[in-house]
């Protein structure tokens, strides 16, 4: 299997040159989106854009992993590829909150399971030398701070100094940090206590002066107990209203692959409601699979993404491994846009074309109006 893709990769690269060639096999083809330019989200751009001609997938990756749990990663400029191919523009550049020692002979977690999967600086010192050396053409890459343990923040300010020092201004984002995540639990992680959530206060200070938010994997629960993790994010969110706060996944996962939709809609309403500064990401093909796939549930999801339309983060969750190739990011791109073509024009632009994005960094781009 490895050795097929990897000779797939090789002869499509041969073949690159070659305008007329059809041999590519459509797992290598470009998406439509790919036509698209960074010129189309500037403020100067008269352009519309055509759902129809330039693709429904989202122009903003918002959870990435550069770094994989262990073994080798893909170069950044590879992945820089897969971008412009799938038409995603702009990214935000995880590393993994879960690495696994170096000594480590292991490449995921779960196959490991009794190996501590902790997180460290590593990958955010990797990510910024290769975004240095690279300096990617074509898309936008936001740097992320994922190192900080959030059961053990003690020295989180202490670590963003350090960052601060060795690459200043580069980290505008924090994220993907675990606060509880079931899938973890047999390598050394555990729910982060509540009583440690007050303890995050100066590095959520430093975050708010910043105006920097932070992506948080919670998992709400699993099929036995739904909610039974629902008491973390609540914490998180009465403690540190005026941050930032993006709540991954929307709280799902595979351990909570049954979630009764209604519930879960107005469980996630009722956060939303409380909690103006809070965004949701809509990552990870989990969700597509079990949820939106599913034609009566993903008419109400596609009702409360309306409802939110500002409030929504879509992205892959793709971890860039080595085993991983053009065609596992593009089937991914595909899977979690999805359900955008069901959405009206106005939730498509917010969501997918990146405008809720924009406004939450606070980038100097605009999503395109769509095309009559
Ligand atoms: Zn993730």
């Amino acid at each position: 299997m490895m050795k097929q893709q990897i000779l797939a990769m090789i002869g499509l690269t041969a073949l690159s040159g070659c305008a007329s060639v059809s041999a590519v096999s459509p797992e290598h083809e470009k998406l439509p989106a790919a036509s698209r330019t960074l010129d189309m989200f500037k403020s100067d751009n008269e352009q519309c854009y055509d759902r129809q001609r330039m693709g429904e997938t989202f122009v903003v990756d918002a959870h990435n992993h550069f770094r994989p749990f262990g073994g080798a990663a893909k170069s950044m400029p590879e992945i820089n590829q897969y971008l412009l191919d799938t038409g995603v523009l702009f990214v935000n550049v995880f590393g993994i909150g879960q690495s696994l020692p170096v000594t480590s002979t292991c490449e995921y977690y779960l196959d490991c399971v009794g190996t501590p999967a902790l997180p460290s600086m590593k990958n955010d010192f990797v990510n910024a030398v290769n975004y240095l050396d690279v300096d990617p053409e074509g898309t936008v890459m936001t740097l992320s701070m994922t190192f900080p343990d959030l059961a053990n923040p003690e020295n989180v300010v202490e670590q963003i100094k350090i960052m601060d020092k060795e690459y200043p201004n580069m980290f505008t984002w924090m994220g993907e940090v675990n606060m509880v995540k079931q899938a973890l639990f047999g390598n050394g992680h555990a729910a982060t206590p509540k009583e440690k959530i007050a303890k995050w206060a100066p590095f959520m200070k430093v975050l708010r002066e910043r105006d920097i938010p932070i992506s948080i994997h919670s998992d709400l629960g699993n099929d036995a107990d739904p909610y039974k993790y629902a008491y973390l994010m609540d914490e998180a969110l009465r403690l540190y209203p005026d941050n930032k706060i993006v709540w991954v996944h929307m709280g799902l996962s595979k351990e909570l692959s049954h979630a009764n939709p209604d519930k879960h809609i107005a469980y996630m309403q009722n956060v939303l409601d409380r909690s103006p500064n809070l965004m949701l990401d809509i990552t990870w093909r989990v969700i597509n699979d079990n949820y939106f796939a599913d034609p009566k549930m993903r008419k109400k999801y596609v009702a409360f993404l309306e409802k939110n339309s500002g409030r929504i983060l879509p992205g892959t969750d793709f971890v860039a491994s080595h085993k991983k190739s053009y065609a596992v990011y593009r089937n991914e791109v595909l899977a979690n846009s999805d359900i955008f073509k069901d959405l009206s024009n106005k939730a498509f632009r917010n969501i997918a074309l990146g405008q809720n994005y924009f406004n939450i960094t606070g980038m100097n781009y605009i999503a395109p109006q769509i095309c009559r």
